[in-house]
């Protein structure tokens, strides 16, 4: 049997999502993520609260 739910069903059972505190861009945690905690729209870094646009513009990088 398969069971479907829906994401915010999913983001219940995991709550791994992170919700950047700028722009309200939200996430999940990827494991092999170097930084989890960078928000991938505005560099905004939830952990140390400061942004880091070097650490932003290395993961845009890494998607040429
Ligand atoms: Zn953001």
């Amino acid at each position: 049997m398969k069971i479907i739910i829906t994401e915010r069903q999913a983001d219940k059972l995991f709550g791994d999502k992170i919700v950047c505190k700028k722009c309200d861009h939200s996430w999940k945690i990827r494991k092999n993520d170097d930084h989890p905690f960078i928000c991938n729209i505005c560099g905004w870094d939830q952990k140390v609260k400061r942004y880091k646009n070097k650490e932003l513009l290395k993961f845009w990088k890494s998607y040429e």
